[in-house]
């Protein structure tokens, strides 16, 4: 059956980002939805702690209790994905999952940035089991370990580089390197071993990495295997609505009210790129919410 509510704000995302602007925009009285799967969200695997006030907490955790408290303010919770997305007039009208159909005043985009897969066996089972997508959150738990580094550009070089400073051999295979001078000089400076025209074909390991299988017949034991081939963009949706991405086409241009260039569409979370981090997604989804529940209102009162 087909729903055609109208709601406020409605929130694409159920991450960090997606929650904390449900949050203030239902705490504004605000008709507030928010869509998508809880373990979709790159938060789901994680386990934080270089967030706020939290010494050690799993995303799992955070996610769950989030849910809870935006029940709690009035908001309401569906874990589907939007499929289409249009203006209609000064609203906006999606089509869901399920089939329904449903109206908005507004739109807060918090999609998250899905990572570039390696595309290798184990790499899927051992997420959050040794492999990581993110070497600012990670590091700090290979002290002392060896680590493999997929990738050829600066996203990788760089993410070897700063491990030095954690595990006791860092090694970065890729299939050519391509970064500046200064970057490669950091490489030999800091000892990172630089496996070039080597790929990691497997990742191997039952309840934790254990070693990395290379095409040229060779295994590797290592504690860990980060892969840094760059965020890339699910930004679809955006299309659709003609919102302005920046200069790669990976990221959603908002302004510091979170504001795209569409009247009424706002953006929170690693959807606005770098550093792909909580604490950023749940500050910009703050004011996505806010911003987002007081146009919303604005809206309403000039059509009574
Ligand atoms: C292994 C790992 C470890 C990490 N460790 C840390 C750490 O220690 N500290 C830290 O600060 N950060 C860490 N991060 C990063 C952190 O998880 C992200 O920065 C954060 O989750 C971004 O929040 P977000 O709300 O922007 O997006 P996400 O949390 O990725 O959520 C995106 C949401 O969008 C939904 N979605 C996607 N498409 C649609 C659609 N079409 N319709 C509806 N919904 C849709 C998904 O279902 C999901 O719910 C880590 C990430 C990973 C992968």
């Amino acid at each position: 059956m087909t729903n055609t509510k109208l709601y406020d704000v409605v929130i694409l995302g159920s991450g960090p980002g997606g929650l904390q602007a449900g949050i203030h925009a239902a705490r504004k009285k605000a008709r507030t939805l928010m869509l998508g799967r809880m373990d979709n969200s790159s938060l789901y695997w994680a386990h934080i702690e270089n967030y706020c006030c939290q010494f050690t907490i799993s995303g799992e955790e955070i996610l769950k209790t989030g849910r809870e408290q935006l029940r709690n303010f009035g908001a309401e919770l569906r874990d589907e994905d939007v499929l289409a997305i249009e203006p209609d007039g000064e609203l906006f009208v999606m089509r869901l999952e399920s089939g329904d159909e449903i109206r908005t005043r507004t739109v807060i985009l918090a999609t998250g940035s899905s990572r570039t897969k390696l595309k290798v066996p184990g790499e899927k089972e051992l997420l959050g089991k040794g492999v990581s997508y993110c070497v600012d959150c990670d590091a700090g738990f290979y002290r002392d370990a060896v680590v493999a580094v997929a990738g050829c550009r600066s996203a990788a070089a760089g993410g070897a580089v700063a491990l030095t400073h954690f595990a006791r051999e860092v090694h970065l295979f890729c299939e050519k390197l391509d970064v500046a001078e200064g970057l490669r000089r950091q490489l030999d400076d800091t000892g990172v071993q630089v496996h070039e025209g080597v790929k990691i074909t497997e990742i191997q390991g039952v309840t934790a990495v254990s070693a990395v299988q290379l095409d040229d017949g060779s295994t590797l034991p290592v504690d860990g295997v980060f892969i840094e081939l760059g965020a890339k963009g699910v930004l679809e949706l955006t299309a659709m609505l003609g919102v302005r991405l920046d200069d790669d086409m990976k990221y959603i241009v908002a302004d510091k009210k979170q504001r795209t260039n569409v009247d009424g569409v706002y953006a929170a979370g690693d959807i606005c790129g770098p550093p792909l981090q909580m604490a950023k997604a749940v500050g910009e989804g703050c004011v996505a919410g806010i911003e987002a529940a007081t146009y919303a209102k604005k809206q309403a009162e000039r059509e009574a």
